[in-house]
């Protein structure tokens, strides 16, 4: 888990960080490779566990259709058919990959769904890295590229310019998820919710009776017990990329599982990138963008944005203190 939610007990023993009262209804439930929950403040406990129950469940009907390993999954066959003819998507998708591409657009290709054949390539999805020859890695980045995918509005269908091009949806999909189970809590009228995927995206509805929002925590790099940062969410989103656990080892060598489509090399510089935006969606591309394009670009990206906050930690040659960048919260 990369970025948490700071409860009574977990983190007791230091008055300075703040805590979240215990939830009214807390459920979970295993989909795309993690452990989504949603807690919830409220007085009707049976009705709003009911609605958790159901929230989750839309969250596990998305899991079906996003997933590239689910041999029926929509994204398995566009991903088989979208090279031969042009296939008809589902309206929610469809405008998922709209977004995609505009994020593509955004930031100069750093987030792309296309990069699967250099996520293969590269051995990421076998969890086995291994250094390919650069002839393989130019040979993926010729059929990488959201400028290859062709998106037709009026007819609602995807197509692929070149055969073996593939959709993944992993820097995108969880926080796609869950700004679907918010919608759904919302319309149920609930006021106080969080739904997390697992540390990796996590949107609050408004706040915990009495707070000034959901306080969530920011993974210390070095010590999982410890947060770098915290801040109060309401009414928005964070995402964090960069996982410890993530990274894969090449040849004694620290990789990471996020690719960089410009070069078609893992992305290096980031120890971890956490996004906060308005929606989960863009919060969960945005981190895993920042976490490619650096602290000097999501700099300028969030002077377009002034929605957007990012909470950076880079690499750094020292073992010194851990060195977080904060982004566009009050103090700059
Ligand atoms: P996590 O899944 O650990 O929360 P991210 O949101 O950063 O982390 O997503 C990483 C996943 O996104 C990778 O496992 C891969 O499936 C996919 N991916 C890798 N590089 C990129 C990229 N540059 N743009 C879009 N998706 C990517
Ligand atoms: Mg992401």
């Amino acid at each position: 888990m990369y970025a948490r939610l700071l409860s009574t007990s977990a983190d007791s023993g230091d008055a300075a960080i703040p805590t979240n009262p215990a939830p009214d209804v807390s459920v979970s439930q295993p989909a795309m490779g993690t452990l989504f929950e949603i807690l919830i403040y409220g007085a009707d406990a049976t009705n709003l566990s009911a609605a958790a129950r159901q929230a989750l469940a839309l969250i596990v009907e998305l899991d079906n259709q996003l997933s590239r390993w689910k041999e029926g999954s929509e994204i398995s066959y566009i991903n088989r058919h979208a090279a031969e003819e042009p296939v008809r998507v589902e309206p929610q998708l469809f405008d998922l990959l709209l977004r995609s591409r505009e994020l593509w657009r955004e930031t100069g290709g750093a987030f792309d769904i296309t990069v699967a054949p250099l996520v293969k390539a590269w051995g990421f999805y076998k969890k086995e890295g291994r250094l390919p020859p650069q002839k393989e890695i130019e040979a993926a980045l010729q059929i990488v590229g959201m400028n290859r995918v062709r998106l037709d509005e009026d007819a609602g269908t995807i197509r692929f310019d070149k055969p073996g091009m593939e959709l993944d949806l992993g820097g995108i999909g969880k926080g796609f998820a869950v700004d679907r189970a918010v919608e759904f809590l919302r319309s149920c009228k609930i006021e106080a919710a969080l739904v997390n995927s697992g540390g990796s995206s996590l949107y609050a509805i408004g706040s915990p009776p009495g707070q000034d929002g959901w306080h969530i925590g920011i993974r210390d790099p070095r010590d999982e017990e410890k947060s770098v940062a915290v801040i109060a969410l309401r009414d928005g989103s964070i995402s964090t990329s960069g996982a410890p656990e993530k990274v894969l080892e090449i040849e004694g060598k620290p990789y990471s599982h996020i690719l960089d489509p410009r070069t078609g090399f893992p992305a290096k510089g980031m120890v971890s990138a956490s996004a906060v935006a308005p929606s989960a969606t863009d919060s969960d591309a945005l981190s895993t963008s920042f976490y490619v394009l650096g602290a000097d670009w999501t700099r300028a990206y969030y002077k377009k944005h002034a929605e957007v906050k990012a909470v950076l930690i880079p690499e750094q040659a020292s073992e010194a203190k851990v060195k977080v960048l904060t982004i566009n919260f009050n103090s700059n």
